[in-house]
């Protein structure tokens, strides 16, 4: 809501296009496998296998190839009792899916204990997004709608379908512009303004001891003068050049890191502020479109 009310100040905003997803918690638990498989690349196939490749990283669960056939997989085979159900899925490439066969996860890995573990912890985390998504996406629309201008919304798959007709590759950013897109998207750039929450610090005035009695006054460690750990700001060098950083959670020196990485002090006389810090952090990232998996 904070980031639709400022890009409306800044732009002429005609219509809001949300992506309403609905991952359906029964279905996913019991889904009817044969009949998934039979119609990858379907709409009805849709829910199951993107919540899983969103889960799994869009890669063979075994192996990590990306950009293959991605085969849903039994962790644990049905010959030996595995069932259908979401925690029992992976996707594998078809390769490892036929080596593997019928064998227990734990014979096909067992060169591989690292790999086992971290699909044995992964499996635990199981439906928690896809839950999270389901309990937060009417109240969103909803909020939305009181901005006085149409909102509109889309299906993960009316989604999907977009962004394979206009050919591009899978990046959260790409699905935003496909979402209720009326004809095909032409992406500009691959290099989305990436905004990150990173909140305020601490607010707390003092400190108190172990029996609740203030410890010392308010000495606040992440401001400096005028300057606030998170603000952009553009140095003067002493031969004259700027460069662009971001203050630091100030120590006893005030010190800044320049967005190439370095940590440098500045003084105030040379420095002018570009953006307040205001609670997010923002980048500019690069996105390998051949291995795009963007969280
Ligand atoms: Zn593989």
């Amino acid at each position: 809501m904070t980031w639709v009310r400022r890009i409306i100040k800044l732009a002429p905003i005609k219509s809001i296009a949300v992506e309403r997803v609905k991952f359906d918690m029964q279905k996913l638990e019991n889904p009817e496998i044969e009949g998934i498989e039979y119609q990858q690349g379907t709409l009805q196939g849709y829910t199951l296998r993107e919540a899983l490749l969103e889960h799994w990283g869009r890669k063979c669960a075994y192996c990590d190839a990306v950009n293959v056939p991605l085969e849903i997989e039994h962790i644990r085979p049905k010959s030996k009792g595995g069932s259908d159900r979401f925690n029992n899925l992976t996707l594998s490439c078809h390769q490892c899916n036929q080596t593997k066969n019928n064998q227990s996860i734990e014979e096909f890995l067992k060169h591989d204990s690292v790999r086992l573990e971290n699909i044995r912890k992964h499996q635990k985390k199981s439906l928690r997004n896809a839950a999270a998504v389901n309990s937060t996406r009417n109240k969103l629309f909803e909020s939305l709608t009181r901005f006085d201008i149409p909102v509109y919304s889309g299906s993960g798959a009316q989604t999907k379908m977009m962004r394979f007709k206009s050919n591009l590759p899978k990046a959260h950013f790409i699905d935003a512009g496909c979402v209720n897109a009326l004809q095909k998207v032409t992406l500009k750039t691959l290099q989305p303004l990436r905004v990150k929450c990173s909140g305020h610090g601490n607010r707390q005035f003092v400190t108190t001891d172990k029996h609740g009695f203030p410890r010392k006054g308010y000495a606040p460690k992440h401001v400096r003068k005028d300057w606030k750990a998170g603000d952009i700001i553009k140095v003067q060098r002493k031969d004259g050049s700027f460069v662009l950083g971001r203050v630091k959670k100030a120590a006893k020196a005030l010190a800044f890191i320049t967005f190439g990485g370095k940590e440098t002090s500045f003084s105030p006389k040379n420095t002018k502020p570009i953006h307040r810090s205001d609670g997010y952090r923002y980048s500019f990232t690069t996105i390998d479109p051949v291995n795009v998996n963007v969280n």
